[in-house]
């Protein structure tokens, strides 16, 4: 047990808070939670974190990590894991491993565990994926008046742990078919699966200009859910024409006094219907051919923060100032682990299938937004994860 004080900083919208009090809860940590929607508090959190404004922050006496993934927490913590958790690394068969506990892998083992299919999901973040850090979620059938992307996430991991499904919070680092069987290197130890399905979706592209990285997380974000909170009555530019950029800029006018959208084109790549609620919001301006090249901040009132941005405008050079940033730019596919794997990707990194969501190893099932040719919508990847379901049911079938 380690004897420095852990506090834990966050709020109850934040959906990579939740995921870590449940990995903190499940070691057992004892921990102080601080809701930084009390502005005192989010000024305490600030003051500490050099004006960090991404939340969660774990502190471990003095030290501290935003947003801190399994590996931060089996260094500071592992003292604390139990026998049964020294257990789970052992090496032990199962019959499918899914990869990834977003909707994909949500919704096929919601099939495969139903049919007795022994199934264990490994998420490395937030169980529900993008769609859980979604503020709503409009077009996903069944739900007339939308779904909030958590309370969504929450319904879908329910209905597969009620079939018995068990999720790990954890990562999967590489894997290699050995004979009949694929060897898993885990966060939890060495695994062995008859069946997988790569369910690991996208993630946000960086932008790559000056000053986002030194600003990350203080002034420059990807999730308008998690992060718009801290721009109340602030100006904020966002970045990028497709769907995410038009739903998120959105979002942010809950928040922010102003928005500037900057895009690159000279038109939107997001659908009609969003366009016209962008044209009917007084606190957007769309500025197209227009690029955002360079962020701009530093220390005010002793606390890191971003000013502007600088652009560039039908060839001209442009100011924005701002407070913040929001980068809307594609996706693109969570796919590291597969390293090694022999599992053949496209020239973008997306696993390729057959029809049956087969990748081209025997027993690897591929599906939702990290599959080439992916339509990237959550009703699809909720599709795809049953029919990858019926495939597994059929390999099993014949492996027996
Ligand atoms: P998209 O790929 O659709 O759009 C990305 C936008 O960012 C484009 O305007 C693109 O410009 C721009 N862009 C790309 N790279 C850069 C760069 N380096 N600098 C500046 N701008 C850049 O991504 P989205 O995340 O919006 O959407 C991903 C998928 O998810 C899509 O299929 C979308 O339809 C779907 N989606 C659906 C939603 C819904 O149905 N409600 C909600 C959100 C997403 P350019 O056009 O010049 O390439």
């Amino acid at each position: 047990m380690s004897n420095k004080t852990v506090v834990m900083y966050g709020a109850t919208w934040c959906s990579y808070c939740r995921a870590l009090k449940k990995k903190l809860d499940s070691i057992g940590i004892s921990y102080q939670y601080k809701d930084v929607d009390d502005p005192g508090i989010r000024a305490e959190m600030n003051a500490k974190t050099e004006n960090n404004q991404t939340i969660p922050v774990l502190f471990v006496g003095t030290d501290y990590w935003i947003n801190p993934g399994q590996e931060i927490l089996d260094a500071q913590f592992s003292n604390n894991y139990t026998d049964e958790d020294e257990q789970k690394g052992e090496k032990t068969l199962h019959d499918v491993i899914m990869i990834g506990a977003g909707p994909t892998s949500l919704a096929a083992a919601v099939y495969t565990s139903r049919e007795d299919i022994e199934t264990l999901i490994f998420e490395k973040g937030v169980i529900g994926g993008l769609a859980a850090i979604t503020d709503k979620i409009d077009n996903y059938p069944g739900f007339e008046e939308g779904i909030e992307g958590l309370q969504l996430a929450e319904k879908l991991q329910k209905q597969a742990e009620r079939f018995g499904a068990k999720i790990e919070l954890g990562e999967v680092q590489s894997l290699k078919k050995e004979g009949d069987y694929i060897n898993l290197q885990t966060t939890s130890g060495e695994m062995t699966a008859k069946s997988i399905l790569i369910g690991t979706g996208s993630e946000w592209k960086k932008i790559n200009i000056p000053g986002e990285k030194e600003f990350y997380g203080r002034g420059v974000h990807n999730c308008a859910t998690c992060d718009g909170p801290f721009y109340r009555d602030k100006k904020l530019v966002v970045v990028g024409g497709g769907n995410s950029s038009a739903q998120e800029a959105l979002f942010l006018t809950k928040f922010a006094k102003h928005i500037d959208i900057l895009i690159r084109k000279d038109k939107w790549r997001a659908s009609d219907v969003l366009i016209r609620e962008i044209k009917d919001n007084d606190k957007i301006t769309v500025h197209f051919n227009t690029t955002a090249d360079e962020i701009i901040g530093g220390e005010v009132d002793g606390m890191t923060k971003v000013t502007k941005v600088i652009g560039t405008k039908n060839d001209k050079k442009i100011d924005f100032i701002t407070d913040g940033i929001f980068v809307f730019i594609g996706l693109r596919p969570v796919t590291e682990y597969l390293k090694g794997s022999g599992v053949k990707v496209d020239d973008k990194g997306f696993v390729i299938t057959d029809k049956k969501l087969k990748t081209n190893i025997e027993g690897i099932f591929c599906a939702g937004d990290v599959r080439s040719g992916a339509t990237m919508q959550i009703a699809s990847a909720v599709g795809e994860g049953a029919s990858a379901a019926l495939s597994i049911r059929e390999y099993l079938g014949a492996l027996k």
